[in-house]
């Protein structure tokens, strides 16, 4: 890999192998609730495939009503739960950004990525720069320490001028 390679935003590069994902998803998440004990519902299965069905992040409410538009009748009980679930099993990831509400996004065969989020609007956008890899490789090393995670947030004004939360006597100018 060239140590030059720059920052690529997420969002550009989609996955290849998104269609061969619902099985696989489905096949842990099903071994999970086996080894645990629990019932394997058609309602934590939707909530699954509903989170898998879109790229991007989601608080539990947002879930819910996208669940309720396509007439999948799960209840807000039933949404957290399962997110719970799906967070202990890995197959999502939880992120705090700000002070806003948790956030959660799909996580199997998604690649590593961080994010730069807008306290005006709070548009979130993805990257991924190989060069964390590296980092992380150094201070494991130095640190004699085996990283499994990160969380990089980078704060800040997005650039758009459809910024919704920015000054509205600078919008109408
Ligand atoms: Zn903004
Ligand atoms: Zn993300």
């Amino acid at each position: 890999m060239s140590t030059s390679t720059p920052p690529t935003p997420a969002s550009s590069l989609k996955p290849a192998s998104i269609q061969t994902q619902p099985e696989e998803v489905h096949r842990l998440f099903s071994v999970y609730l086996k080894e645990r004990g629990l019932r394997q519902t058609a309602e934590r299965f939707a909530i699954l495939d509903e989170i898998y069905a879109e790229a991007g992040h989601f608080d539990a409410d947002e879930l819910f009503i996208r669940l309720k538009e396509k007439r999948i009748r799960v209840s807000r009980a039933t949404v957290y739960n399962t997110l719970e679930l799906l967070l202990d099993c890995d197959l999502v990831v939880k992120h705090q950004f700000g002070k806003a509400q948790a956030k959660y996004e799909r996580a199997y065969a998604y690649w590593q990525h961080d994010h730069l989020i807008c306290v005006d609007c709070g548009e979130v956008l993805e990257f991924c720069d190989p060069r964390l890899h590296r980092i992380k490789e150094t201070l494991a090393e130095i640190f004699q320490f085996a990283i499994t995670h990160h969380a990089l947030h980078m704060y800040g004004h997005c650039q758009r001028e459809a910024c919704p939360n920015r000054d509205k006597a600078d919008a109408e100018a």
